[in-house]
């Protein structure tokens, strides 16, 4: 049995408390926390009776504008290597549908990987992640993890990276980047690079594995996160443009036209707009780093005052503090585990986290992931006033 994804499941125990009249602080859901970005409500508006299939892969139009979004970030793109879908999290388990294999995941990563192998029927090979290393494995460790797993029969075939990551809020130095897709080459495992965060970024770019490993790495993205869609459900893939690139465009495909059709037309025309960076959708997102950046950095700063450790954060709106420090006085309350933290977190304060056991942690991991973008306010006109509110 499946059991609903972690973040979604507290997402609505929060919903239940504060419908039950509980005043809940919640940290505990990815969701981007600013208002929609000028001129794409009244852009939907125009384009809701657009309202048959489209090609599976996506309208000549948006496919043309993600490729010239590519390209002007340094990955230069056709129309051709573009699949968009309702979101990158179905995305991605076409993705893994598609490139077969088992799969090779960091730990800790982002929930849903781990639970759409398993809906594959897929093994997960884990390859443990130190929380500064930004998502990345190190590459010993990666080695030695495919090697152990090979012996004892996988068959891995695809490295999932989330470059910037999620849960860490991090990212990982471009050498260990280049490091970690020279073992996938030796290995001939595909890099899926979900890089649904990489537009948020605090200070510089991210590198992306397409540097390094450019016929066999898939970028998967979408406006969930840098333009706070994730309601409207806007995703799309890159391939890579070699015959194995092609191969994959035509099966990922095939098991999209089986599983969503097409992106909801209107939503096409949403990122087709989006997707060409006009400067207000430009400033939108810059003004929305900003203010991620700022209110990370103010909860880092806090966090450090109870002595837990956590990186600083460098992309996105996550924290994941570790409270091992802690340990003998949260068991002094009856707190051995992160998800007896999370609870009691919730259950005493009216605080809402995750535990690092959602992405793969192991129980006794006093780590938490904690949402940031959520202290911004729960209606449109207070999240506005965070965005447009001087620092
Ligand atoms: N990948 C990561 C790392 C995420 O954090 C999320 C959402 O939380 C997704 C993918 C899925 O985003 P969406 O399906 O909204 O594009």
């Amino acid at each position: 049995m499946t059991s609903p994804s972690a973040t979604l499941a507290v997402d609505e125990a929060v919903q239940a408390l504060r419908e039950a009249g509980h005043d809940v602080l919640h940290l505990g859901f990815g969701e981007a926390g600013v208002p929609v970005a000028p001129g794409l409500t009244e852009l939907l508006a125009d384009a809701h009776l657009r309202n048959g299939y489209g090609p599976v892969a996506g309208s000549p139009q948006a496919r043309a504008a993600a490729a010239g979004w590519f390209t002007r970030r340094g990955l230069s793109t056709e129309p051709g290597q573009i699949l968009f879908a309702p979101g990158s999290k179905p995305l991605l388990f076409a993705l893994l549908a598609a490139i077969g294999g088992d799969v090779v995941l960091p730990r800790p990563s982002w929930v849903s990987y781990a639970a759409q192998a398993a809906l594959l029927g897929r093994r997960v090979v884990t390859v443990p992640v130190p929380a500064e290393a930004g998502g990345i494995p190190d590459p010993d460790l990666l080695e030695q993890a495919l090697r152990g797993a090979v012996a004892e029969g996988a068959r891995p075939g695809a490295l999932v990276l989330t470059v910037a990551d999620n849960p860490t809020g991090t990212i990982a130095p471009a050498e260990q980047v280049e490091a970690v897709c020279a073992i996938a080459e030796r290995h001939g495992l595909a890099v899926v690079s979900d890089e649904i965060y990489a537009e948020l970024s605090h200070r510089g770019t991210v590198t992306s594995p397409v540097r390094y490993l450019a016929e066999r790495t898939v970028v998967t993205t979408g406006l969930s996160k840098s333009l706070a869609l994730g309601g409207w459900r806007i995703g799309f893939a890159r391939t890579p443009s070699g015959s194995w690139g092609r191969r994959l465009q035509r099966e990922l495909t095939g098991v999209a036209s089986e599983i969503w059709s097409s992106l909801a037309a209107p939503m096409q025309a949403v990122a087709a707009h989006a997707l060409d960076d006009p400067p207000e959708v430009t400033a939108h997102i810059a003004a929305a780093r900003r203010l991620h950046a700022r209110i990370a950095a103010e909860v880092h700063t806090r966090l450090r005052t109870t002595g837990a450790l956590c990186r600083p954060p460098g992309a996105g709106f996550y924290l994941y503090p570790d409270f091992g420090p802690n340990r003998a006085a949260l068991r002094a309350r009856g707190i051995t585990t992160g998800t007896e933290l999370a609870t009691a977190l919730l259950e005493r304060h009216g605080i809402a986290t995750l535990p690092g056991s959602a992405f793969g942690e192991a129980g006794t991991a006093l780590t938490l992931r904690l949402a940031t973008s959520l202290l911004y306010g729960t209606t449109p006109q207070q999240r506005h006033m965070a965005l447009t509110s001087p620092e």
